[in-house]
């Protein structure tokens, strides 16, 4: 079984997928990202309704 990893380029924006023992590919002569997990697409739960935490993963980090 092999897991796969989604990559995605910083310069073009392209992306890729790729199973998890594949080396890490090459686009725009740079190596790829790591695309960020879809956390945010995770439904809300009521269990997890808790909105204390100031450094929730839905917070892309770029605001400001
Ligand atoms: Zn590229």
């Amino acid at each position: 079984m092999t897991d796969l990893i989604n990559y995605v380029c910083a310069a073009c924006g392209k992306k890729r997928t790729l199973p998890a023992n594949e080396p890490t590919p090459e686009c725009c002569r740079e190596t790829m990202n790591l695309e960020p997990l879809p956390v945010c697409e995770t439904a809300p739960s009521a269990e997890h309704s808790r909105l204390d935490d100031d450094s929730s993963p839905c917070d892309d980090g770029s605001a400001g």
